[in-house]
């Protein structure tokens, strides 16, 4: 990949913000530097929006929302249809882009395209089939009609470690149920969020229906939009400290909510489990964006009888990887987001160490420009360790062993999250087992990967509330409206001692 392609697509991003349909600069000329996490080099500099900028949006976006929620549905389908095939068509750049933002490998940035696509697609899919019901009500006097309308301007606020998927997986449900939309995305990674606003552009979304800001002052912006009467909807993905703060904002406004936060998934391998099949899951769950993910596996819980082998596997598998910018050749593993992500990371690994865990393989930063760490193992990692109970989000694989199935399921629910879980199994019986056992909103049984566009994603506990994705996922952009209509004269032969119902017989409120 050549400085000049690099240069050539950093210079075609937009670099302002997003209002009704416009680009425009933020108030008061304000600018954010965005740095590619694997040189440090600032690659391109965007708006850095105001409050009022956020409070421009909101009116963009509840200007524009009767006559989106008035489109035909099918219309509204065809335009996230042609939003879907202008993805396909510039993958590449998209790719790129991202890797040069944020550091994934390029092979795991098309990776991303490919799935942020897919809400693209299947909500494009959904779209017309918002239906409701019709029917009678059982003292048989009236006709309940039951129909389903766009709950309204929505805040979407992204994070920075899959920044298209989680925008897209957001704006899909959002236009295909008939809602406008402010989009505020990481500080870390704009570019993403602002070349695909183009490309929804492009395919033909209206002006106002998709806003979007980018700012280094998230709080002071995102705050008013949330206090603002006529938002109606928050949707945030990212930490679950942040998630606590907005969701005390968005009380006062009794908003809808969507929280996509934090996990701390287990990776349970038992002794009958197939081992090659585990330690492929266990790469694909542990290493996929260089451990940055929310579904990444963070506590390795393996059984005594095969964790020394299972050890020696993986920890060869890791010493395979390729580090480097995930634009060279065969990197499969780049930088971390930023300097506190290697801190964290060291910090992490440090206090594991100290309290006995062995290192078999990395354990260290890298020392070279960028922010790398080197991917690593530790085994026997003692009960109590800090990366037991935070989430590590880097490319770190711990294991603890167990000996019961019962000390597995402690474990693996010994802790405030529940977004996905991973079992390895031989046995069905026991894999049903842990389906009703572990404390998770979503698992993957004998497999290290479960995110799907058509699958409802989202966590338990403290990793959040609502679901993004599936069938379900539309939902979260719908509201309910239930009425009661007089049952129909229907002329028909008269029954021996049945009389009509009564419209004006006493009913409970
Ligand atoms: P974060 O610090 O919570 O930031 C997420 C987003 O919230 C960013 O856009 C951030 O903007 C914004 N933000 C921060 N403070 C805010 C405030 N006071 N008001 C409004 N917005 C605010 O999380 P992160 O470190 O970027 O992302 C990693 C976390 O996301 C991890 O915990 C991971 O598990 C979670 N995650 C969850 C899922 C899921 O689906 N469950 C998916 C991906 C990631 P700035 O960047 O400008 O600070």
């Amino acid at each position: 990949m050549s400085q000049d392609h690099e240069s050539a697509l950093l210079a075609r991003v937009p670099d302002r913000l997003y209002i009704g349909g416009q680009w425009r600069a933020a108030a008061g000329g304000r600018t954010l530097d965005v740095h590619d996490p694997a040189t440090g080099d600032v690659v391109r500099t965007v708006a850095d929006a105001a409050p009022a900028d956020g409070l421009a949006a909101l009116d963009a976006a509840a200007e524009a929302f009767p006559a989106w929620a008035a489109t035909p549905p099918r219309h509204r389908a065809e335009i996230l249809r042609r939003a879907f095939d202008l993805l396909q068509e510039r993958t590449e750049e998209l790719a790129l882009l991202m890797t040069i933002e944020m550091g994934k490998p390029l092979a795991e940035a098309r990776g991303e395209v490919a799935y942020g696509g897919e809400f693209l697609r299947w909500f494009s899919e959904e779209a017309t089939r918002i239906h409701g019901r019709y029917g009678p009500n059982p003292e048989g006097t009236g006709r309940m009609v039951v129909s389903q309308h766009p709950v309204g301007p929505c805040l979407l606020i992204t994070p920075w470690n899959l920044p298209l998927a989680m925008a897209t997986r957001k704006i899909a449900p959002a236009l295909a149920a008939g809602c406008t939309v402010v989009i505020k995305p990481a500080e870390l990674t704009p570019l993403t969020t602002l070349y695909l606003v183009q490309l929804l552009e492009d395919a033909g979304v209206p002006a106002g229906v998709v806003n979007a800001v980018t700012t280094s002052t998230a709080g002071e912006v995102c705050e008013p939009i949330i206090r603002d009467p006529r938002l109606r909807k928050l949707s945030f993905t990212g930490s679950t400290a942040v998630g606590q703060r907005l969701l005390e904002q968005a009380a006062r406004g009794v908003l809808r909510t969507s929280m996509e936060l934090g996990g701390n998934a287990p990776f349970v391998v038992f002794d009958d489990a197939d081992l090659d099949q585990a330690v492929d899951g266990a790469v694909a769950a542990k290493f996929r964006n260089t451990g940055q993910a929310c579904t990444a596996a963070n506590r390795f819980i393996v059984h005594r009888a095969v964790a020394e082998e299972f050890a020696r596997r993986v920890t060869e598998r890791v010493q395979r990887f390729a580090v480097g910018r995930g634009t060279e050749d065969g990197a499969m593993i780049g930088p971390l987001i930023d300097a506190r992500a290697v801190a964290k990371a060291a910090a992490l690994v440090g206090d594991a160490v100290r309290r006995g865990a062995t290192v078999r393989t990395g354990g260290s930063a890298i020392d070279r420009p960028g922010t790398f760490y080197a991917p690593t193992v530790l085994d026997d990692v003692a009960p109590g360790s800090d990366l037991l109970r935070e989430e590590i989000f880097g490319p770190v694989l711990a294991i603890v062993r167990f000996d019961t199935e019962d000390e597995a399921v402690r474990l693996a629910n010994d802790t405030e999250y529940g977004l996905v879980a991973y079992v390895y199994t031989a046995d069905l019986a026991r894999g049903q087992r842990m389906i009703e056992r572990l404390e998770t909103g979503m698992m993957g049984l004998n497999v290290g990967v479960v995110s799907n566009a058509a699958a409802p994603f989202g966590g338990w506990k403290m990793s959040g509330l609502g679901r993004e994705g599936g069938a379900e996922g539309i939902q979260e952009y719908l509201q309910t409206k239930y009425t009661l209509t007089p049952s129909p004269f229907v002329p028909g032969p008269a029954t021996p001692g049945l009389s009509a119902p009564s419209l004006s017989a006493p009913s409970p409120s």
